[in-house]
């Protein structure tokens, strides 16, 4: 599932393209459904330096997002919401499961500056994956892009989440920064994505184990 056509975002794909096509072992496991915005397949085409026109509906099913057209990809309801963010059809991706403890929301925003959109789509999640790549008071000048820790907080606010995990951060950005920035501006938990930790979504009356609070020795 592609929130946008940004390399850092669906770039990943050529690799598995790759792997699917000419893995001499062989790939057994069909081709690969993906949703994502409309120029996905000619993307895929241009990082491969093939021709417009060229398909790689051998080894992927392109599927295009409609904005709010919900989808079934396996257990899962997917529903895109269209964002704010400089390239065409960004979306943020609200997720919702039907399980035996009851039913679950986990909303990703994929790239977005604050908008209506981004907090309908994550109107009371269990679990609000959120970007926060700038910083309060460092790039202020520049709108309709990124969110900072603050604004993401905001919107979690707004959208009364359950619990906001940060992600997105570049390395030059503080995590305990844009922590902080969240909690100034949301009650509930706050947390910072990392990479090799697993995070439960199970909806808001279960209690689990295990906090999202970032260690409070790494910075
Ligand atoms: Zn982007
Ligand atoms: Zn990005």
């Amino acid at each position: 599932m592609i929130s946008h056509l940004h390399p850092d975002h669906c770039v990943d794909l050529a690799g598995l393209h790759v792997a699917v096509k000419w893995d001499p072992r062989g790939w057994n496991a069909g081709r690969i459904p993906l949703y994502g915005p409309s120029g996905l397949h000619s993307y895929l085409n241009r990082s491969h330096a093939m021709p417009e026109g060229h398909s790689m509906e051998t080894e992927f099913v392109f599927n295009v997002w409609q904005e709010r057209q919900s989808v079934t990809v396996g257990p899962f309801t997917v529903t895109p919401f269209e964002v704010e963010h400089p390239c065409p059809e960004p979306y943020a991706l609200r997720v919702e499961f039907d399980g035996p403890m009851g039913s679950s929301v986990l909303t990703y925003s994929g790239d977005t500056d604050a908008c209506d959109a981004l907090v309908e789509a994550a109107r009371d999640a269990d679990l609000f994956l959120c970007e926060a790549a700038y910083e309060e008071g460092r790039e202020d000048h520049l709108r309709g892009i990124h969110l900072t820790g603050y604004r993401a907080g905001q919107a979690a606010a707004q959208a009364n989440v359950h619990q906001l995990l940060l992600t997105h951060l570049p390395v030059w950005n503080s995590p305990t920064k844009a922590r902080r920035e969240g909690i100034s501006a949301f009650s509930g938990p706050v947390g910072i994505a990392e990479p090799g930790y697993t995070y439960k979504v199970v909806p808001a009356n279960v209690t689990i184990s295990g906090a999202l609070a970032r260690p409070s020795t790494a910075d």
